[in-house]
C-alpha cells in the first residue's frame, strides 16, 4: 500500500447460447469477432458458452438447465443463436426448445423487444417493394414483449350452452407497463431521428384508449421534444407498405408488435440480415439485462452445410455493444465493417445476386474482421 489504489476492472461476461440448427454457425462466428475485440481493441469481454433449446434437451432432458439460467443472470449480455427443428416438433410443450426462449424472456423480464429493419442499400432488389421505396429504410420497432393479450387472464376454451365452447383471451395493459416500454421508444428516438408513432387500436379497445392516454402524458411529462404520432395499428400495418420511410421508432403492443415487426422485416428482404434485442429491467447493480439475437430461426434445412447468413447475428452483438456493453464507437464499426463487405459484393448463398460473389458463412466473418482491421 504505496498510496496508489488497484482498481480491478471486472470483465464483461457474455453468455453465448448458440443453440440448435444454423444456432453454433453463425454464432461461432460472434465469437470470433468478440475475440477480435478482446485482442485488437483491448477489450475485457469474458465469453461463456453452453447449450439451450434441443442440444440442451438431447444432453439434459430439459430445454435450459438452473446452471445456464443462473449463468444467465449473471451476464451482462446473452447471445442467442436460435433455437428449435424438426427433431424437438413431438416434445410436449414444457419440453420444447422454444421454452427456453420464453422462460428467459419470462424470467429476465425482457419486456421490450427491438426489432430494426433496414434495408441495406446493396440489397434493395431483394425486397418486394420498389427500390425507391425502402433504399435506405431505417426503422426500429419496439415491441412490449411480456404483457397483453398474450399473457392475460382470463384464458382458455370453456364449454358454454348448446354444446358450443368459447375461447377467451385478455387484453390487457396496466399505466407502468405502457409507460416503461415507452420511455424505451422515446430514448432510442433521441438518438435517431427524434420520432415516435406509437400504434394502438383506441378506436374499438379500452386497453388501446389507455395506452394512448399513458403514451402521450409521458410524452408531455418527459419527452416534449421528440415528435409524437398517434397511429391506428391497422393503419399503421397499411402505411408501412405504402411509406414505410415516414417512420423512425414505432411502439407498439404485443399482439400488434408481432405482426408489425415480421411485417417490416419482410420490406428489407431478407431474414439473415436482421438483428433484434430484448431489453428488461435493471437488476439491483442498476444493469439492465438484455438478450441478443437474429429474428430468423434454426434454418434446418441449411444447417451444417456452412452456408447460413452470420450477419443478423453480428449486427445483434453490435446492437450488444450499443446497448448493454456502452460501447456506442464499436457498434458502429462492426456495423461499418458489415456495410463494407456488402459493398464489396459479397454475398452468402441466401443474398447472392448476379454480378456478386458467394462465400460461406465462415467467409463472410472473416471478411468482416478483415474490415475491422
Ligand atoms: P427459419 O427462420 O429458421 O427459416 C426460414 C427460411 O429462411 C429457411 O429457408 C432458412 O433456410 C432461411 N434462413 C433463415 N435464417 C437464415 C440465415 N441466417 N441464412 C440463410 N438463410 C436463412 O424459420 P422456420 O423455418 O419457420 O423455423 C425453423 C425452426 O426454427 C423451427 O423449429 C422454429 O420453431 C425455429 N425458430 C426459432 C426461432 C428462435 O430461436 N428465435 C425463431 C423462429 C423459428
Amino acid at each position: 500500500n504505496h498510496g496508489y489504489l488497484m482498481i480491478k476492472v471486472k470483465k464483461r461476461k457474455i453468455l453465448l447460447l448458440p443453440g440448435d440448427g444454423i444456432g453454433p454457425e453463425v454464432v461461432g462466428e460472434v465469437k470470433k469477432i468478440i475475440q477480435w475485440f478482446n485482442s485488437n481493441k483491448s477489450l475485457d469481454f469474458e465469453i461463456d458458452e453452453d447449450l439451450a433449446g434441443g442440444a440442451s434437451y438431447d444432453k439434459h432432458g430439459t430445454p435450459i438447465t438452473d446452471e445456464v439460467f443462473y449463468k444467465a443472470l449473471e451476464s451482462e449480455a446473452i447471445m442467442l443463436g436460435a433455437v428449435g427443428g424438426p427433431k424437438w416438433d413431438n416434445l410436449e410443450f414444457a419440453k420444447k426448445p422454444e421454452r427456453a426462449l420464453l422462460k428467459l424472456r419470462k424470467e429476465l423480464k425482457l419486456f421490450a423487444n427491438l426489432r430494426p429493419a433496414i434495408c441495406f442499400k446493396q440489397l434493395v432488389d431483394a425486397s418486394t417493394l420498389k427500390p425507391e421505396i425502402v433504399s435506405g429504410l431505417d426503422i426500429m420497432i419496439v415491441r412490449e414483449l411480456t404483457g397483453g393479450i398474450y399473457f392475460g387472464e382470463p384464458r382458455g376454451i370453456k364449454p358454454i350452452d348448446n354444446g358450443e365452447r368459447k375461447g377467451i383471451n385478455t387484453h390487457i395493459y396496466t399505466s407502468s407497463e405502457i409507460v416503461r416500454v415507452a420511455k424505451v421508444a422515446f430514448d432510442l428516438a433521441k438518438k435517431r431521428s427524434n420520432k415516435v408513432t406509437s400504434c394502438e387500436k383506441s378506436n374499438v379497445m379500452e386497453s388501446g384508449q389507455l395506452w394512448k392516454e399513458e403514451v402521450q402524458a409521458l410524452h408531455d411529462k418527459e419527452y416534449k421534444d421528440v415528435e409524437l404520432i398517434h397511429m391506428l395499428a391497422d393503419n399503421c400495418a397499411m402505411q408501412l407498405l405504402r411509406n414505410p420511410k415516414q417512420f423512425d421508432v414505432i411502439v407498439t403492443d404485443n399482439l400488434f408488435g408481432d405482426m408489425l415487426s415480421d411485417e417490416a422485416s419482410m420490406l428489407t428482404g431478407s431474414l439473415g440480415l436482421l438483428p433484434s434485442a430484448s431489453l428488461g429491467a435493471k437488476n439491483k447493480d442498476g444493469k439492465m439485462r438484455a438478450m441478443y439475437e437474429p429474428i430468423h430461426g434454426a434454418a434446418p434445412d441449411i444447417a451444417g452445410k456452412g452456408i447460413a447468413n452470420p450477419i443478423a447475428a453480428i449486427l445483434s452483438f453490435a446492437m450488444a455493444m450499443r446497448y448493454s456493453l456502452d460501447l456506442d464507437k464499436e457498434a458502429d464499426d462492426l456495423e461499418k465493417a458489415v456495410q463494407d463487405v456488402l459493398d464489396e459484393g459479397l454475398r452468402t448463398k441466401d443474398i447472392v445476386s448476379k454480378g456478386t460473389k458467394e462465400v460461406s458463412t465462415t467467409q463472410m466473418g472473416d471478411a468482416i474482421i478483415s474490415k475491422l482491421q
